[in-house]
């Protein structure tokens, strides 16, 4: 007997059509949006904020210090970057001047929910067993809730619409601490929270 065909899966947002979103203000200041990289057969999805200064100018998720963070803890998690996708809860850069630099500056609530329609848009065509929301603003809009308390969520994953969801710092907090020690703690935090994830994967789907 012929098999059923699949129906089509939603395609992850082309480039284009990140670049030319107006539905917020950041893209006025950013040099171009950054959509998710991966390949459409990941199981888990990582989403962090926003891209970073580097990250905006090359038009790719994840490259500047905190994504060659993450990639460390990926291989410690014993995951491949290849296997993953990754992405952004926003897709342009929020930045304040000071001087000549561009420092990072939290997205607010408003853009976060603007910008979840090209989330929701990755996660149906991605279909990832797990998504790791990297930071309060990825579980937020991973969630769709206002608030989230990151500490509560890292400790039990929660199961949406079919998928786990499994929370952790992001790895720019890691950056952030002071001592070797904080961002050591921090750092092995999310090499457990990916192979928390990497198990769940592996897992039987649960849709
Ligand atoms: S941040 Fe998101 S919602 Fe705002 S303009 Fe860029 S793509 Fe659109």
């Amino acid at each position: 007997m012929p098999r059923r065909a699949e129906p089509p899966r939603e395609a992850v947002p082309a480039r284009e059509q990140v670049n030319a979103c107006r539905r917020c203000p950041l893209w006025h200041d950013a040099t171009q949006g950054v959509p998710g990289a991966g390949p459409a057969s990941a199981k888990v999805m990582l989403v962090g904020e926003q891209p970073g200064n580097e990250e905006d100018l090359q038009g790719e998720p994840f490259v500047g210090p905190a994504g060659r963070l993450l990639g460390e803890a990926l291989a410690r998690a014993g995951l491949e970057r290849d296997d993953v996708y990754v992405t952004n809860a926003v897709k342009h850069f929020k930045f304040q001047m000071r001087g000549k630099r561009r420092l990072h500056k939290t997205p607010g609530q408003l853009e976060v929910e603007a910008c979840s329609i090209w989330l929701e848009q990755e996660i149906h065509a991605i279909e990832p067993a797990v998504i790791v929301a990297l930071g309060a603003t990825a579980a937020s809009a991973v969630l769709g809730k206002k608030r989230v308390a990151l500490s509560t969520l890292m400790d039990a994953p929660v199961e949406k619409e079919g998928r786990m969801v499994v929370a952790t710092y992001h790895p720019s907090f890691v950056l952030r601490q002071r001592s070797e020690e904080s961002r050591r703690a921090a750092f092995e935090r999310i090499v457990a929270s990916l192979r928390q994830a990497a198990r769940l994967a592996a897992g039987p789907r649960r849709r």
